[in-house]
């Protein structure tokens, strides 16, 4: 029996996204951030920079908590989805 890798079992998780977003960023924070180590830490990518400015999606979140985490500037309002939104990790 071969090891599945971190990618495959990222491939079976599946997703109820809430057209709320559970993690809100202060963009006046990041603005002026120059370390962004949100782009580094998070596994799903959900933190992108474009022209200068970090943008953020939460529909590939994964729920770590390692950007809320890294953020050493507080500029990460991070809860958890509610009800049943978010990832379902069952098939992995
Ligand atoms: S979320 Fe935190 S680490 Fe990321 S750009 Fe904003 S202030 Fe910087
Ligand atoms: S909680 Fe984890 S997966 Fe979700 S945005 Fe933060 S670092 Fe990325």
């Amino acid at each position: 029996m071969s090891l599945m890798t971190i990618e495959q079992r990222l491939a079976l998780n599946t997703y109820e996204v809430d057209t709320e977003p559970h993690i809100r960023l202060k963009e006046e924070i990041c603005r002026q951030c120059e370390r962004q180590s949100c782009l580094y830490v998070c596994p799903a990518e959900c933190f992108k920079a474009r022209e200068g400015k970090i943008s953020f999606n939460h529909e590939g979140c994964l729920e770590c908590g390692s950007c809320h985490i890294s953020c050493s500037r507080e500029a990460i309002e991070w809860s958890y989805p509610r009800g049943h939104f978010g990832v379902s990790y069952e098939y992995g």
